[in-house]
């Protein structure tokens, strides 16, 4: 696929695994479940971002950028493996964060992922409510220029052409590595919330004729805003890997209601599910909700019994602790 042509800094514990969930598979009587463990990616905690970031720090060391600058909300995965991929690196790290979410658990502001971020040593900015934190990081941008230093800025979830490149690389590993576990990809579902991850996805498994639908789970509860991402972020990375862009692909909505980084009662009872029957930890935000919405399509029908699906976990462990008085009463 010319993955090979863009400069990449080494991040990822690879290949993660390819796991049978044999007893949700039994449970829910539908296709046979697999698990690709990008939470596994191995960065300070690991999850999806680690891949977007091997690219992204490549051009960012590319174009001699001294500091990484990026913005999330208060409990990002993304700036939190981002915070890590720096130090790896040698780069200084700037943070801008929001508190936007309605979820207003004191650990939301002070443990899981920000806890990590300050313990990363990045510089973290508090964006209020109405500064825009895009705007912010202009802000931040243009200090960082002034000081003479050069900045790079990875914008909401790593999710640009740049960033996408490490779902098309796993797209690449997972059909190599079912080759070798003799299984039958049929679906690949994942959670898209900016986009990049599907975008990726979508295009690796387009791009090598693979016959593997990538069905993404609407996380944001903005199903036209998510498919207009994934639309616009997969075109311009198959055009810079030079190939013909792949419009089609599956958004499954219903799913992420309330809103961005709240939990509704399927999102917990899946969560609780797969803890206790495969010893997989999913997260409020992001793996919960696309794993309801999997076993509600599994429900629907969607698949054939004989067909596998691989569900990509893509990480937000962390973020469970931001989350704690949800599971007082567990089980
Ligand atoms: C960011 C994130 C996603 C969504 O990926 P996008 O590329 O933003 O669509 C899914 N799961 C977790 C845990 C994430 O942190």
């Amino acid at each position: 696929m010319g993955l090979a042509q863009f400069r990449t800094f080494s991040l990822v514990h690879r290949p993660t695994p390819l796991e049978h969930l044999k007893q949700l598979s039994a449970a829910l009587g539908g296709p046979e479940i697999y698990i690709k463990r990008d939470d596994c990616t191995g960065l300070a905690f690991g999850g999806n971002k680690t891949r977007k970031l091997e690219f992204l720090i490549g051009d960012a060391l590319e174009k001699s950028a001294t500091t990484i600058v990026s913005v999330g909300s208060m409990q990002s995965n993304h700036v939190r493996q981002t915070a890590a991929a720096a130090v790896k690196a040698g780069l200084k790290c700037e943070l801008v964060l929001d508190w936007q979410v309605p979820w207003t658990q004191a650990a939301y502001g002070n443990s899981g992922n920000i806890l990590l971020d300050r313990l990363l040593g990045a510089t973290v900015h508090l964006c209020s409510k109405d500064e825009g934190r895009n705007d912010k990081a202009d802000e931040v941008m243009a200090a960082i220029e002034a000081r003479g230093e050069k900045g790079y800025f990875i914008p909401t979830g790593g999710s640009n052409a740049v960033g996408s490149l490490g779902y098309v690389d796993c797209a690449i590993e997972i059909m190599d590595q079912a080759k070798h576990q003799n299984i039958k990809v049929d679906h690949v579902v994942l959670a898209s919330g900016s986009g990049g991850t599907q975008a990726g996805m979508m295009v690796g498994l387009a791009g090598t004729d693979s016959g593997i639908s990538c069905i993404g789970i609407d996380i944001d509860h903005d199903p036209v805003g998510v498919r207009a991402e994934v639309t616009r972020i997969a075109a311009q990375t198959a055009e810079l890997l030079g190939i013909s862009p792949q419009t089609t692909f599956e958004l499954a909505e219903g799913y992420g209601a309330p809103e961005y980084g709240m939990p509704n009662d399927k999102t917990i009872a899946a969560i609780t599910q797969l803890a206790q029957t495969e010893a997989i930890i999913l997260d409020p935000v992001y793996t919960g909700k696309a794993m309801a919405g999997l076993i509600d399509l599994i429900a629907k029908n969607r698949f054939g019994k004989d067909e596998s699906v691989v569900f990509v976990h893509t990480g937000g462990g962390p973020g469970l602790f931001a989350y704690s008085s949800i599971f007082e009463n567990t089980p």
